[in-house]
Order: structure tokens, then C-alpha cells, then sequence
């Protein structure tokens, strides 16, 4: 057992942290500035800050890291992890330049691994490039939708096509004119056995008879740079049989598959997000006065940093054992991601607590970045499947050696 970075990450690591430190984060003014100066008709469109951004990622070589070859680097999870820790220090901007958001990833993984020749060179050549981008429509206002068995879209053969009707919502991304399609879990055999009732299916976004009806804010936020999130009504939308991925009725083994990356990536961003919150919190409290003495020589503030560190420490263990899992195809990968996807989020809401409430007013206010920290921490409570689903997942297995 080595715990010292190899070659291939100590490289990595250094470039992506200077990257995020001089590039990424002095551009989130930037970004914050053009978002609210479009017009409201341009106002999804892709900021001209990202695409600089972008251009930069690729030149030091942290473009496409997490999708296979040829597509992409296809680097292994725990090579390409201390990456995506450090593209969580700014968790929408640094994804993006980087052409990983856990959505598209998460698709273009699943399309190299069980895509057609054809949907490789229509749909994922052009996600890899970065020309298009992508969004998974699974959630349903209608159904409890942590447990995926219970979506309603329906999806039926008709000659060569497929025809959709239902109504998705908290579709990430969809609002941006440069998401090409959605990836669409609907119903295909309501009488089959639990685990094949599903299909996926490629729904390009400008496919007739779908409509995106608003955008959902996020804790009031509208999360433009990542394309918000969209509410869509599909209303016999028909695509070529073509736009199938994997088995008919096997869409739902397909869209677990499909979310270990993306939730191994969150799980490691949201350490990236504490440890900026700590940084804040730690250089606060060095020169702040208060009862005679700067806070961080307060016992109740050296509390904070203590438990910080120790609680950051344990979440990157972790997700480093899930990415080492991950690499390895071994059948611990799924209970190993769900106890990530269980310790992360609360991990890094804590952190970021702590450091607003060192921070006092400044904390809560418009001049860091940690309510958005603070609302991206909260978010991934639910999104990729809330706490209980993933507790109940590791209960069921431990529960299963005393049986
Ligand atoms: C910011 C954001 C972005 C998102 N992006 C996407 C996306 O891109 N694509 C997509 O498809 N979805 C997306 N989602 C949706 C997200 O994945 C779902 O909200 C989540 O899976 C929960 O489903 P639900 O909202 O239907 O809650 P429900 O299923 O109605 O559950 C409500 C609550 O009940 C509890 N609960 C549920 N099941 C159990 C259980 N078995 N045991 C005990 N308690 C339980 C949990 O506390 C849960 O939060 C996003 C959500 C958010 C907030």
C-alpha cells in the first residue's frame, strides 16, 4: 500500500492547481459579470469566460481526463482523482473548463462502454470535443424518484421509432442551447420484472413535442454556468430506433452503471469545496481580534479547524479507496461510492458552515464564494440519489454477511 501520489497524478496535480488558482477562480467575477450582462434571450448561452477557459484546460493537458480512449485521456479514477478534488475548490467553473461535469462524463463513459458505432461518432465524439454538451433526464416530478423503478415516462416501439411521453424535471444542463440531447430513462415494460421495465434513450434536445417549460433555481440560484436546470414535458416525442442505448428494457442496470463516475467525481469535488472553504476560514481566523485575542487561539475556533481537517481527511480516503475500486472493476465499487455519497456532502456542508460562521456577515454575504459552496455541498444531499437511498444500500450489504 502506497499513499504517496504517483507520477501521473503529481504531474496532474500541480497543473490543476495552478490552474484553478490563477486561472479558474480570478474568473468567477468574470463569469458572474457576463452571466448577468446577456439579454434574456442569449441567457443560457455558453460564456465567453468558459471558452477561454476551456482552451487553457487543453493546452495543460487536463482536457477529457475521465473519458476513455480515443475519445479521451481515459485515465484511471484514482490517477485523474486529485483533479477533480481540485476542481471542486470552484465546483461549476473548474468542471466545465475541464469538459467533466459529472453528467456528461457520466454519458460519455456509459456511450464508449455500450454506445453503436453510430451514437459514438453522432453523440460522443462531439461531447468529447466539447462542442455539445449533454443532460440526464431521470427525475420526475410525478414519482418518488430515488428509487428509479418507479419513473413513468413511457417510451413504446412504433416501425422504426421511438415514441416518448412524460414530464422530467431537475434535467441539469438542459436549459444551455449547446445541450444537445438528453439521455432519457422511460418506461418500456410496466408488467416486466422490476429490473427491466426501463429503456434509455438518446432524445436530441430540439426533438418536436419536447418542450422545456422553465428553469428550476437552485436555493434561488439559477446555476448558469453549468445550464441550470430544466423542467421538460415530452409529449409524443419520436426519435429514430437507433437513438436505443444498450438493450431494449435494459435501461436500468445501464443508468446505475452510468452513476458511479458521476457520483465518485462529486464526492471528490466536494472535498475540493472544503478545503477552500477551510482556506477561508483558516486565514480568517489568524488575524481576526476578538475578546482580546485573534479567534483562531479561541478554543471553540480551534475546534472548528480540528474537526475540519480530520472530517476533509476521512472524505478523501474514501473516495480515493471508491476511485481505487473503481480502476479494479471490483464488486465493492457500488457500496464503496454510496458510503462517499452519504459522508461527502455532509462532510463539506459542515466544513463550509463552520467557515461562514468564522467568517461572521462576510460569510453569508455576496463577496466569497461560499454560499454557493454551501448550496452545492446541500444539493448533493439529493441529487445522484438522497442520503437514505445510498445508507440503505450499505446497511443492505453489511446486513447480508450476518444472514
Ligand atoms: C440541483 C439538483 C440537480 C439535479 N440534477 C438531476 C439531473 O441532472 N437528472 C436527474 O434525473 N435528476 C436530477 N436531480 C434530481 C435528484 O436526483 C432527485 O431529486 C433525487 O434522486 C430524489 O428524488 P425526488 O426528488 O423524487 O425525491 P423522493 O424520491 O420523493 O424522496 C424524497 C425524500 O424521501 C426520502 N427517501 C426517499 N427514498 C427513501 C427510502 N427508500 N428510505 C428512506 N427515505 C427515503 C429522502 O430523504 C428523499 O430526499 C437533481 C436534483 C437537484 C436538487
Amino acid at each position: 500500500m502506497d499513499l504517496a501520489y504517483s507520477p501521473t497524478q503529481a504531474r496532474l496535480i500541480e497543473a490543476a492547481l495552478t490552474f484553478v488558482e490563477d486561472e479558474v477562480i480570478p474568473a468567477e467575477p468574470v463569469a458572474r459579470d457576463e452571466a448577468a450582462a446577456r439579454p434574456p434571450e442569449h441567457q443560457w448561452d455558453r460564456l465567453p469566460v468558459v471558452d477561454r477557459l476551456r482552451d487553457t484546460a487543453r493546452e495543460l493537458g487536463l482536457w477529457d481526463l475521465w473519458v476513455p480512449e480515443p475519445w479521451g485521456q481515459g485515465l484511471g479514477a484514482l490517477d485523474a482523482a486529485p483533479v477533480a478534488e481540485a476542481s471542486g475548490r470552484s465546483p461549476h467553473l473548474a468542471p466545465t473548463a475541464m469538459n467533466s461535469i459529472g453528467a456528461d462524463v457520466g454519458t460519455m463513459r456509459l456511450l464508449a462502454a455500450h454506445g453503436t458505432p453510430e451514437q459514438q461518432e453522432q453523440w460522443l465524439r462531439p461531447l468529447a470535443d466539447g462542442t455539445i454538451r449533454s443532460a440526464i433526464a431521470m427525475t420526475e416530478p410525478g414519482v418518488a424518484s430515488s428509487d428509479a423503478h418507479n419513473i413513468a415516462t413511457q417510451v413504446r416501439e412504433e416501425g422504426d421509432e421511438l415514441v416518448l411521453t412524460g414530464h422530467k424535471w431537475w434535467t441539469t444542463g438542459a436549459m444551455a442551447p449547446d445541450c444537445a440531447f438528453l439521455l432519457v430513462m422511460a418506461q418500456s415494460a410496466p408488467q416486466a420484472m422490476r429490473h427491466r421495465q426501463h429503456s434509455l434513450v438518446i432524445v436530441p434536445r430540439d426533438a418536436p413535442g419536447l418542450r422545456i417549460s422553465r428553469n428550476l433555481t437552485l436555493l434561488g440560484q439559477a446555476d448558469p454556468i453549468i445550464g441550470g436546470h430544466a423542467d421538460i414535458v415530452l409529449d409524443e416525442v419520436r426519435v429514430p430506433r437507433a437513438n436505443l442505448v444498450g438493450d431494449w428494457h435494459g435501461g436500468y442496470s445501464l443508468a446505475q452503471e452510468r452513476m458511479n463516475p458521476s457520483r465518485l467525481l462529486h464526492g471528490l469535488r466536494l472535498v475540493g469545496v472544503a478545503e477552500r472553504a477551510f482556506d477561508l476560514m483558516a486565514e480568517r481566523v489568524q488575524h481576526r481580534v476578538s475578546g482580546g485575542r485573534v479567534l483562531g487561539q479561541h478554543g471553540l475556533v480551534q475546534e472548528w479547524i480540528g474537526r475540519s481537517r480530520i472530517e476533509i481527511d476521512q472524505a478523501r480516503m474514501l473516495a480515493l479507496r471508491a476511485a481505487w475500486f473503481m480502476d479494479r472493476d471490483d464488486e465493492r465499487t457500488a457500496t464503496a461510492v454510496s458510503q462517499l455519497k452519504v459522508v461527502a456532502p455532509a462532510m463539506a456542508g459542515a466544513v463550509v458552515d463552520r467557515s461562514m460562521q468564522a467568517l461572521g456577515a462576510l460569510g453569508v454575504g455576496p463577496d466569497t464564494m461560499l454560499p454557493e459552496l454551501y448550496s452545492y455541498a446541500r444539493m448533493l444531499r439529493l441529487q445522484d440519489g438522497p442520503d437514505e437511498v445510498h445508507l440503505l444500500a450499505v446497511a443492505r450489504r453489511e446486513l447480508r454477511r450476518y444472514s
